[in-house]
């Protein structure tokens, strides 16, 4: 007799009530009495490989969509990649109507949480500013014009109406900026576990600390995903890995050119004069992003990052040279900063497509297989939306709530990377924001 207890962390507390279960069936019995029980699943409909912010939200959407037998598959802990890391921005302005279409959509899960996922994301509407020099004027209207039509509630604003958003901000080198009233910034770990846990309600099952190791080919698609816990049989795999994507698409000969980089911020303390939460910044003149951090502090980043970095070697703290350019760029912009305490910062890693795009596929070279990688550092406010849509590829044939064919994985090797016309300078200015 078996007594079986799911922890939920991917470890099964057995309970032996009759001397009697022979020791060499062990194993096997407990594998397929908590199959049985649906504790642990030797085969599943869909295994989503990675525990962040688009793996979970994938598996939700999948068990939201009626699919009943997923498995989610962390290799360490939920949020051990870069979404336990996150800035989490969640803004719409972006510099090609897809992804800010693909934030939009996202928009409205974030505010909407309770309803549609349940539990708390931490969702603050501070309101989100686009500062761009000044030469990038036209494309900054482009731009907001092009996102008005999409429905995004967003305006160009004036250097005087940028001052009475925010008094403490330096508007001398600002001619126009884009102002959404509506965005702001979540909070990345409530934001996953309330997806997580919303998916573990529609019986998704989650092991974390269990690895993929492979993902089986049979007969030209996906027959199933090797781990560091044994085989589990499926004909669809989900790869949301991160930066260790490479891993398991390399044995698989799929190389999206992906580069895993070390990005830094770093958190101030709010001098007294700064007694009120900011609006969400991305200033690009100043090559930096700023939002409030808790009850006093203001978090920031700029558009560095690191490449050749092992993601399992990863130096987590912050670089001195780092926190004096951050000072240097928020003070620049709000100069109440200029001698504001640091407070602390940490390191995480994304990683960069070759075009600074997320690759969202169905990739074609391997029926069954399905990849959310390539985040290049702008994927925690999509994520609803990604994993919406590749449910619903999985589910339905093709993704409905949005076109996912721009972040198509072939767009490399076919000579079509992406490219914006209304860019604001280099074309790859999407890091960690
Ligand atoms: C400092 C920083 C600031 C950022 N700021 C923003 C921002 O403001 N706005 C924004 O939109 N984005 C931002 N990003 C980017 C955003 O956080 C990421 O794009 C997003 O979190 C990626 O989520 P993910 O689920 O795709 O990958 P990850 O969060 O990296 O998760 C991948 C997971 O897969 C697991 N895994 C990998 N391989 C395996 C395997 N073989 N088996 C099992 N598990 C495996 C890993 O352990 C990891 O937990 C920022 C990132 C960083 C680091």
């Amino acid at each position: 007799m078996l007594a079986l207890h799911c922890n939920y962390t991917g470890y099964i507390r057995v309970s032996v009530r009759s001397p009697t279960v022979a020791v060499a069936s062990y194993r096997m019995t407990v594998l397929r009495a908590a199959e049985a029980e649906g504790v642990i699943m030797r085969s599943a409909d869909a295994v989503v490989v990675g525990g962040g912010v688009n793996g979970a939200s994938t598996a939700f959407f999948l068990a939201r969509a009626g699919m009943s037998r997923v498995t989610l598959l962390e290799r360490r802990q939920l949020g051990a990649g870069a979404t336990g890391k996150s800035g989490a921005l969640v803004r719409m302005h972006y510099t090609n109507p897809v992804e800010s279409k693909l934030a939009h959509e996202s928009l409205k899960v974030f505010r909407n949480w309770s309803e549609i996922v349940g539990g708390d994301c931490g969702f603050e509407a501070t309101g989100f500013v686009q500062i761009v020099p000044p030469q990038y004027e036209e494309q900054l209207r482009a731009n907001v014009d092009a996102q008005r039509a999409i429905g995004i509630n967003t305006r160009v604003i004036s250097a005087g109406e940028l001052h009475e958003i925010e008094p403490a901000v330096c508007v001398d080198d600002v001619t126009v900026a884009a102002y959404e009233p509506d965005s702001g910034f979540a909070d990345p770990n409530a934001t996953l576990y309330s997806l997580v846990s919303a998916a573990r309600d529609r019986d998704v099952t989650v092991r974390t600390g269990v690895e993929a190791t492979g993902i089986i080919i049979e007969h030209g698609r996906v027959a199933g995903v090797d781990t560091s816990d044994g085989r589990i049989d499926t004909e669809t795999v989900v790869l949301a890995t991160g930066a260790w994507s490479g891993r398991l698409l390399d044995p698989l000969e799929l190389d999206f050119g992906l580069e895993p980089r070390r990005v830094q911020v770093v958190v101030f303390r709010r001098p007294p004069e700064l007694d009120h939460p900011h609006p969400v910044f991305i200033d690009a003149t100043q090559g930096s992003w700023f939002r409030p951090e808790g009850v006093t502090g203001t978090l920031v980043g700029l558009e560095l990052g690191v490449a050749g970095v092992d993601p399992d070697d990863l130096h987590e703290g912050v670089d001195q040279e780092y926190v004096r350019l951050c000072r240097r760029a928020l003070a620049a912009r709000i100069p109440a900063f200029r001698q504001a305490t640091m407070r602390g910062g940490w390191a995480g890693m994304i990683t960069m497509s070759p075009d600074g795009r997320p690759i969202i596929d169905q990739v074609p070279q391997v029926p069954g297989l399905y990849c959310m990688v390539g985040d290049s550092g702008t994927s925690f406010k999509t994520a609803p939306t990604i994993g919406m849509g590749l449910s619903e590829w999985i589910t339905t044939g093709k993704p409905r709530t949005i076109d996912l064919s721009p972040f198509r994985s072939t767009r490399f090797a076919a000579g079509q990377p992406w490219h914006d016309v209304s860019a604001y300078g280099e074309d790859q200015l999407t890091i960690s924001r």
